[in-house]
């Protein structure tokens, strides 16, 4: 994934703090989602939890990263695709939980629609798979 964290601050008027960048830079290095606790592990000596946790949300309500929980309730992180913005945030893709490695995977696989029941309004609805992945298969 090519990202550039300074062009897309500026594209969702956020002004480009060197730890936003930090933790926009971290999060789009690798193509699986990422852990908070492993952020916290990568990012704890430059910047603290509380703005940590500052930051991921306000990429969250920018439509700049989604979060996925995994099977053991930990929250995890990805860089959105164009799809998203600010008022039309939708994670309409399938995530993929390892349950050997525990990575988490946006698959280019559209997630099902589902109907919902008169007077329900669903804002969220996330599909995960789990199982085992392409590196995990291929050992
Ligand atoms: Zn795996
Ligand atoms: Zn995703």
């Amino acid at each position: 994934m090519n990202i550039n964290p300074v062009s897309i601050l500026k594209e969702h008027d956020l002004k480009h703090t060197k730890q936003r960048v930090r933790v926009l830079e971290e999060i789009a290095l690798d193509s699986v989602a990422i852990s908070q606790p492993d952020l916290e592990k990568k990012l704890g000596k430059e910047i603290d939890r509380v703005t940590l946790y500052r930051i991921l949300n306000t990429y969250q309500e920018k439509g700049i990263l989604h979060r996925i929980m995994d099977m053991n309730g930990t929250a995890n992180y990805a860089v959105c695709t164009s799809s998203c913005s600010e008022d039309h945030h939708h994670d309409e893709h399938v995530h993929f939980n390892c349950t050997n490695c525990n990575k988490i995977y946006c698959l280019e696989v559209e997630a099902p629609r589902i109907k919902m029941p008169k007077g329900f309004t669903a804002k969220t609805v996330s599909s995960i798979a789990y199982g085992i992945c392409e590196k995990c298969n291929a050992i």
